[in-house]
């Protein structure tokens, strides 16, 4: 079974007001084949109620047990090695 391990810390996607969601890297998205990866709001507000980051996020867990083929194609282009995916 693969479960998608992902270190928030290690990726910074902070929120950009004027695309009104994160715009940099975003590579893990791009390269996966089965679309299974998202990019969530973290809690924390600015003043104007916009969430100041993001993070990377499986689609659901189910997803990634039935259609994840642990590829590490997310893994291998992460250029901060904040994803892992363990079988
Ligand atoms: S291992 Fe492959 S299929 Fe699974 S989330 Fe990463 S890129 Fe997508
Ligand atoms: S590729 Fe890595 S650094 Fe870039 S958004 Fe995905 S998890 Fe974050």
């Amino acid at each position: 079974m693969v479960k998608f391990k992902y270190n928030s810390k290690k990726c910074d996607l902070p929120y950009e007001p004027e695309e009104l969601r994160p715009t940099k890297c975003l590579k893990c998205l791009e390269v996966c084949p089965h679309n299974l990866l998202m990019f969530v709001p973290l809690k924390e507000k600015d003043r104007d109620g916009a969430p100041k980051k993001f993070k990377i996020h499986m689609i659901f867990k189910s997803f990634a047990k039935k259609f994840c083929p642990g590829c590490l194609k997310c893994v291998e282009i992460c250029p901060t090695q904040a994803i892992r995916i363990k079988f």
